[in-house]
């Protein structure tokens, strides 16, 4: 095994990355991009986790083994410093923070790794803040910025930084994944690399979760049931609904694991009272979990939307000919039936109204209620 086994479909970037690990002083600022679900903050991990290997030979870095190794890929080792963002945006006291810890020289690893995983989260004035730290690092900290696209992070930036493009992994190397890694069965496995698009996350949480799968199907059928101003309404506080509960489910699950997490890192007893030292932490963690439940909504709607395109997209499909493979393909006979009904022209235009609000709601401050109950009434 090795840190690289779980990047389904990015062989040419672990070949560069396994490549910058073994050299003696590896560029100090990267620029990880990939469409959301590629794999790039666990690309990320992996490169930092190959940084930091203990491995005597500089080609055997990476070995997945080592205590640096699982340390890096359990988000513990000491060197390593990872901010995901929960909230909209990156604000500028956390890069301030981020840079004080940048010049410190690592204590056990070769590296002082800082990994920013949504570095497009940022306002301008916060980015020109941190330029000046990855203009001039100290010589043993590497940066690792992720973002989904370099058009996303400021052109300054992006220069300063080597590039690594993750591509959308194929769908049957995530299928395989999920199988290999989380123990799937190649059908639900299958299914889910499909549906989600080859997005990992998702991928695996449709293939595990009954209850996803569900929603899902749920979301995908709305356009179905679309005839009038009314049920167009009626459609959008469902999707609403839907988004509201998906994000609430995966909440719940990783705040409860999270918790175990914590209260085994800190030697917690099984049962009884905690003793007052450990409350104060599982506290902080519970504001953590707070704060972050607005973005987990966010998120939930954004992929509602994604799924509801797919629906259009093969609706598409059918009304051009192009392809026979469809992504719903569980619904074919009431795809080919809406397709026959409706023409490509108001298909494209249907996709037009959703990517608008996707755009809408995550650009504004646009109440998700209304914003979806007017792209409803223009799926009609
Ligand atoms: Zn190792």
């Amino acid at each position: 095994m090795s840190v690289w086994d779980d990047l389904p479909g990015q062989s040419a970037v672990i070949e560069q990355l396994r490549s910058a690990a073994e050299a003696e002083r590896p560029t100090h600022a990267w620029l990880f991009t990939g469409p959301p679900g590629s794999g790039r903050s666990n690309a990320a991990r992996a490169f930092a986790a190959a940084l930091q290997c203990e491995q005597d030979r500089p080609e055997d870095r990476g070995c997945g083994t080592c205590h640096a190794c699982h340390t890096v890929l359990a988000g513990t080792h000491g060197d390593v410093t990872n901010v995901a963002t929960e909230k909209v945006t990156i604000s500028i006291a956390e890069v301030r923070e981020l840079i004080t810890r940048a010049q410190d020289r690592p204590s056990s690893g070769r590296w002082r790794v800082i990994i920013v995983e949504d570095a497009d989260r940022m306002a301008e004035r916060t980015t020109n803040v941190l330029l000046k730290a990855i203009e001039e690092p100290p010589p043993r900290t590497i940066w690792i910025l992720c973002a989904p696209s370099p058009a996303d992070v400021m052109v300054t930036i992006r220069s300063r930084c080597r590039p690594v493009s993750l591509r959308i992994p194929p769908a049957e190397d995530v299928a395989e994944l999920l199988v290999r890694r989380d123990g799937a069965t190649p059908e639900a496995a299958g299914y889910a690399a499909r549906v989600s698009q080859s997005h990992i996350g998702v991928a695996r949480r449709l293939a595990h979760d009954e209850e996803a799968r569900e929603r899902r199907s749920r979301v995908v059928s709305l356009p179905l049931n679309l005839h009038s101003v009314s049920e167009a309404v009626v459609a959008a506080g469902r999707l609403h609904d839907l988004a509201n509960d998906d994000a609430k489910s995966s909440s719940e699950r990783r705040n409860a694991a999270e918790r175990e997490q914590l209260l085994t890192a800190l030697g917690a007893p099984e049962t009884g009272k905690l003793p007052a030292s450990m409350r104060s932490q599982v506290k902080q963690l519970e504001e953590d979990q707070k704060r972050r439940a607005k973005r987990a909504v966010t998120d939930a709607l954004d992929r509602a939307m994604i799924d509801l395109t797919t629906f259009f997209r093969d609706v598409l499909t059918l009304q051009m000919g192009t392809s026979s493979e469809l992504i719903n393909e569980q619904i074919r006979a009431e795809l080919e039936q809406y397709a026959s009904n409706t023409t490509a022209e108001s298909t494209l235009k249907r996709l037009d109204a959703i990517g608008e609000t996707r755009q809408r709601l995550a650009t504004t401050n646009a109440a998700p209620l209304l914003a979806l109950e007017s792209m409803a009434v223009s799926l009609l």
